[in-house]
């Protein structure tokens, strides 16, 4: 693939750093980023597109990831907690924007103050409405119903009286019931009929609050994998997450097939390849041993940068070959073994050549699923989990020649790709 380093698309690198920052990196692809938005909006059309930005957008960067989202069409942004949001309008981001995971220490006064919409499922109610008399403003509350999921929202039992009591506060112009929601829990299966029950007990709650008088602007049930297939779900707005990254929510659906493109590459450089007898040992507890003499090449990349220790076996494309994992993942570096490749007898080293665990999948390279795979885990955590200490660049910041939203060809600007 092409450094990045190559194309000058380094955002916010000083020239010294860019020279040295590029040796391990997750690498974000904007315009993968407003591909999957445009694409996702066309399927939930005629309803809106909230981009789940929550977790630092699944570790892609939740600042540049939600201007990104909200160029190419998504009209919401949705995070777990306020104090996530507070971080989107700090950086001059005023898009409709919700926050549904609270503890009784979530600053709900600050989420009143920045125009945050807040998802209430109960014992927020108080908490809300006492920000929003401390505010003098009134606050704009998502009402949560649990249908089956069992985590937030309230029940279907309590349902009732938490619309009632929602709109005696309304009544008072203490807050204004902007929507209402639940999550699902079985979408990933479309097969499951789980999906079908909490779709109609969602019906029911709507009913709830309909004959209580709210009137809420934007309903939504549906996640990813709801979004792509169960158009029923889509009401008047779809949260997406995983979908905005370019992965699949799927079990045997590529992006690829969802028409979706993987938006982080992360890839590092060989650091260390030298020749070694037959029955090395590698890494901690020597759990692999050379079947012959080989060649081992060091990878920088260990489970402090988020690769899953338990990964062994995980892919790192090296040359245009994919080479399994051997040993031990440390905390930070893992070894491949390259074979022999004789580099003390002229045999060609491959110390420095770029090494990619996961990217967009192209030309057989390795994948988020690889590594979900040999994790015993999904592909949302493989991307969410890279840690802080893994630098975050930036490229195709810009709409490129040919995408939507351009106005105009752009001079001396990055080819379109
Ligand atoms: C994380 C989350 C989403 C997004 O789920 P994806 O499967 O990534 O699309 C939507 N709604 C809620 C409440 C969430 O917590």
């Amino acid at each position: 693939m092409t450094s990045p380093a190559a194309t000058g698309d380094f955002r916010s690198a000083s020239k010294a750093e860019a020279a040295f920052a590029d040796e391990r990196s997750a690498v974000i692809d904007l315009g993968a980023i407003r591909h999957n938005v445009r694409s996702i909006a066309a399927v939930a059309s005629p309803a809106q597109v909230m981009a789940v930005v929550k977790a630092d957008a699944y570790g892609h960067g939740a600042v540049p990831v939600a201007r990104a989202a909200l160029s190419a069409g998504a009209s919401w942004l949705g995070v777990a907690h306020i104090s996530e949001a507070l971080a989107l309008r700090a950086a001059g981001i005023e898009a409709p924007l919700l926050a549904w995971l609270h503890t009784s220490d979530s600053n709900f006064a600050a989420a009143v103050a920045a125009g945050i919409d807040i998802g209430c499922s109960g014992w927020e109610l108080q908490r809300i409405v006492a920000a929003a008399r401390e505010q003098e403003r009134p606050a704009r509350v998502h009402l949560k119903v649990d249908t089956g999921l069992g985590r937030n929202g309230a029940t279907l039992d309590t349902w009732d009286s938490l619309v009632g009591e929602a709109m005696e506060y309304q009544d008072q112009g203490l807050l204004r019931v902007v929507g209402i929601f639940s999550h699902l829990a079985v979408a990933d299966e479309p097969e499951r009929p789980e999906t079908d029950d909490q779709l109609a007990a969602f019906r029911v709650a709507l009913a709830i609050a309909q004959d209580a008088g709210v009137d809420p602007e934007v309903r939504h049930l549906a996640n990813t994998p709801a979004t792509l297939s169960r158009p029923d779900t889509h009401f008047d707005l779809v949260r997406v997450g995983l979908g905005v990254y370019g992965l699949s929510p799927f079990e045997g659906q590529s992006s690829g097939e969802l028409g979706l493109r993987p938006a982080m590459t992360v890839r590092t450089v060989v650091s260390q390849c030298k020749d070694v007898p037959a029955g090395q040992g590698v890494s901690y507890g020597l759990n692999y041993r050379t079947p012959g003499t080989s060649t081992l090449g060091l990878i920088p990349l260990g489970y402090a940068d988020g690769v899953p220790r338990i990964a062994t076996g995980g892919p790192v494309r090296v040359e245009g070959v994919n080479y399994p994992v051997v040993g031990r993942i440390a905390m930070d570096q893992m070894v491949i073994d390259l074979g022999p490749l004789n580099v003390s007898a002229g045999g060609r080293s491959v110390l420095g050549s770029e090494a990619v665990l996961f990217g967009n999948g192209a030309d057989g390279g390795p994948t988020a699923e690889d590594w979900a795979r040999a994790a015993g885990t999904n592909n949302y955590e493989i991307v969410t989990r890279i840690s802080p200490r893994v630098p975050r660049r930036y490229i195709n910041e810009v709409p490129g020649m040919g995408e939507p939203g351009t106005e105009e060809p752009r001079r001396g600007g990055e080819p379109a790709r």
